[in-house]
Order: structure tokens, then sequence, then C-alpha cells
């Protein structure tokens, strides 16, 4: 499907992907007064990864995935069948090149240079976020999350991320079974323990998504939709063009494709290593209880999320490709987990609950890609956010606008060039 060329100025930017990064960085260039269009290849959809995720704001969050510890808890994963991690064995030079990077990266010495920029990206979005979901018409419940802890082990774990986050100026509260029952009364858990992350925010990511697409809409921004982008080649001067879609050369493009990305950078010969973590939430709308807080239950992995009157349960990370079917033994996994920790919750609770299906776009090192592509004048990359799209998506679109402006960035992200890895 073509765009239409006759309303393009040439200070138009042209957002390829149309998911919680797209929008976030068309209402940021809306809000500094430049044009937008926003290209999908499909309709918005609640079945997008933006719409049916956790729906978590997390300053929490300051360690990247790879960190030590990773490989040798997810060889164990490996091993289980309804285990929170897989990747899927295939012949695929990408697949190896993104696992040598990986482990490459999960190291202390990482952990250390990334922390501060990650806790910066996510406290800064968590500032942006409280006008922004004001904006969608959308609640941002400002209550914290609790990461929940079932052994001991887990406990100690946790209360060493809560001593860094302290280190850090990141507000965290190691708490007893007892301190849990005080912070959300009537809910039973079966638990050793937590941190409380007390900057956390949660919210209905498929509300935010819809409010913010009216908002954007609203401001002017132009919405094409069916819409594929079927290659980039490098035009005229050292500019980009898009194949598939129809726009005059020479406007500034965001490509914000999620984990399609790296498929559409490789038409212009470039690498950006990027693999999709697939998951799964589950939402229940009569829950046995409600919890105000939201959770993540640490051992498991699995994330829980009060909505309104719905709870949702969203876990596993299966690398995979780009495929979306469901695999039962995993979804039964993520219930499984969330008995343990909240023994009210009965099996009859899940069934016949159909599971939502997300690609998270995963960079190796477990930082986003935000930045231009060296090389040509109009081309800015915004994704690889993995398990953080939706918190770090207004700092992003933030961070986008003033790069297509030719501003100075608000933070140092120098670390997030998208063709750091060559
Ligand atoms: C189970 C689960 C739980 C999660 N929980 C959280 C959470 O609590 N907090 C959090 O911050 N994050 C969470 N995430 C991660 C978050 O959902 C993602 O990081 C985020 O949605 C990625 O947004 P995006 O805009 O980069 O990609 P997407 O939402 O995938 O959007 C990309 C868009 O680009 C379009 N597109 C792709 N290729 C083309 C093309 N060639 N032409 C035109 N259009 C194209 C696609 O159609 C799509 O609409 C979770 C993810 C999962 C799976």
């Amino acid at each position: 499907m073509g765009v239409n060329s006759g309303s393009f100025d040439k200070d138009r930017v042209v957002i390829v992907g149309g998911g919680v990064i797209g929008l976030c960085s068309a209402y940021h260039c809306l809000k500094s007064g430049l044009p937008v269009t926003v290209i999908d290849q499909h309709q918005p959809s609640d079945s997008g990864c933006s719409y049916g995720n956790a729906g978590m704001v997390v300053p929490s969050h300051f360690i990247p995935l790879a960190a030590p510890g990773m490989i040798s808890k997810g060889l164990k994963w490996l091993a289980n069948p309804e285990g929170p991690f897989y990747i899927r064995p295939r012949a695929s030079m990408e697949l190896m090149r993104w696992c040598k990077i990986f482990m490459a990266h999960a190291t202390d010495k990482h952990v250390r240079e990334s922390r501060e920029l990650l806790r910066d990206l996510n406290l800064e979005s968590r500032r942006i976020f409280v006008g922004m979901a004001k904006d969608a018409g959308c609640k941002l419940e400002e209550k914290g999350l609790l990461m929940l802890c079932n052994t001991d082990k887990g406990l100690d774990e946790e209360a060493e991320v809560a001593g860094m986050a302290d280190e850090l100026g990141v507000q965290a509260e190691v708490c007893s079974p007892e301190r849990l029952k005080e912070l959300d009364p009537g809910i039973e858990m079966d638990v050793k323990g937590g941190v409380w992350f007390k900057q956390d925010c949660h919210m209905d990511p498929a509300s935010f998504m819809h409010g913010l697409r009216k908002k954007v809409v609203e401001m002017g921004a132009e919405m094409v939709t069916d819409a594929r982008v079927t290659a980039l080649h490098r035009g005229s001067a050292g500019t980009v063009s898009l194949d598939g879609v129809n726009i005059p050369p020479g406007l500034q493009i965001v490509l914000a494709c999620g984990s399609w990305s790296g498929d559409l950078l490789k038409t212009l010969g470039r690498r950006l290593p990027m693999q999709a973590g697939k998951g799964y939430s589950l939402t229940l709308d009569r829950p046995t209880q409600l919890p105000e807080l939201c959770s993540i239950l640490c051992e498991a992995k699995v994330a829980v999320t009060p909505m309104g009157a719905h709870l949702r349960f969203a876990g596993t990370m299966e690398i995979c490709g780009n495929d979306i079917s469901v695999n039962p033994r995993r979804v039964r996994g993520i219930v499984r987990s969330a008995q343990k920790y909240f023994p009210r919750l009965k099996q009859g609770d899940f069934e016949g609950l159909k599971p939502w299906v997300g690609l998270r776009p995963c960079s190796p090192d477990g930082l986003p890609y935000i930045g231009r592509v060296s090389g040509y004048s109009n081309l800015t990359v915004a994704t690889g956010h993995s398990m953080m799209g939706l918190s770090m998506g207004p700092v992003t679109g933030m961070l986008v606008s003033e790069i297509v402006a030719d501003g100075q960035p608000l933070l140092d992200i120098t670390k997030l060039a998208p063709l750091r890895f060559g």
C-alpha cells in the first residue's frame, strides 16, 4: 500500500513501526513541532507485543539481561520443558553470533558499565510517563513493584540487588513476609520475603497504546496501516529510502520495528544483532484475589500485574525466531509458578484462557539500540528494548525527537549506538 506522498513536507519524520517505541517517538517529535507519519504493516491490535505485556515501568531493572549467572541459570532452565527460558537450536549464523555477543557481555564489568545508564533511562522514562499517561487517558499506578522470593537463595540474591539499588539511588526495601502483608493486605502469598522497589509503576499497556495512538492522531500524526516496508536502500547523497511504501526521498526515517528491525537493516547490508524473545501472558477476568501491587516471582521469572479488576500473569523467554506459536507446556509453567507463590489461585481459574503471545526485541547485551546509523544522513534506529520496551518508551521517544532534530540528546547514549557490534 502506498503512502499519500502529497502530504509530505521536507522536515517530516517517517516512523516505521507503530508499537510503543514508534508511538512514543511520534508523540515527542510532534511535541517538538515536527510533522510525523507512522507506518505499520498491521492494523493496531491487542495482539502486538506492546499491547499484552506485563505493563510494568521498571527503574528497578538496572541490571542488563546479559549479566553474570544468566548463562548457568539459562542452561538449567533449558532442561525444564516448563521452565522460563528456552533457545530453539537451529542452524543460524545470526543466532550463533547473538549468543556469542551475549556470552561476552555476561560479566560484572558489563553490569557495572551499564547500570547507571539503565537507571537513568528508566527513571527519566518514569518521570515522562506521568504526563504521557495523562495525555493517553491511562492510569499509571505509582505503587512500586514487589520482587517476591520463595527460596532463601532467591531472597539473598534480591537483597544484594537492593543493596546495589541503594548505591545507585534507586529506592528499595528488603521485606519480610509480615512486611509484605502490610504492603498488600489480604493477599495470601507463600514466600520467604521480597524487595519492594518503590519507584516502579504499572499500567494496562493496551489502554496506554490505544490512548497514545488517539493522542498522536489529535496532534496531527498521519497513521498508515497495512503498509509493509520491504527493504531499505541507499539513495543519493547518503540518504536511505524505503521500499514497499511510497514516500519521497530524503525524509528523516526512524526504524522502530521491534524484533523485525534487524531484518530490515540487513537489506542495507548492516548488522543489528537481534533475537525475538517470545513470551506469553494470561489475564484473569475475575481473580480469586487481586493484589494492589504488581510483582515479579523471582525464581520463576513470572510477572503479575493487577489491571483494573483483572490480573495478568506474564512470563517465559523463548528464543526461537519470529515464531508466534504457543507452547502449552511453558504456559502451564507460568500457571504452576503463580500457584506456588499465590496458593489461593487454582488450576481451574486459568482453564479456557487463551494465552497472548508477544515477541520482545532482544539485543545481545541487554541495552537498546538508540541513535543514528552512521554513514546515512537520515536513518535513526530505536529498538532492542527486550523486556523494557514499555518502561523505556517515553525516554526513547524523547531521545529520538532530539536526534532527528540534530539536537543534543538529554543523556549520553554513545553505548546505545545501533552499529556498536560492527
Ligand atoms: C510477556 C511479555 C511481558 C512484557 N512485559 C513488559 C513490561 O512489564 N514492561 C516493559 O517495559 N516491557 C515489557 N515487555 C516488553 C515490551 O512489550 C517490548 O519491549 C515492547 O513492546 C517492544 O516495543 P516495540 O515498539 O519495539 O516493538 P513492537 O511492539 O513489536 O512494534 C513493532 C511494530 O513494527 C511493525 N513492523 C515490523 N516490521 C515492519 C515493516 N517491515 N513494515 C512496517 N511495519 C513493521 C510491527 O507490525 C509492529 O507493530 C514484555 C514483553 C513480553 C513478551
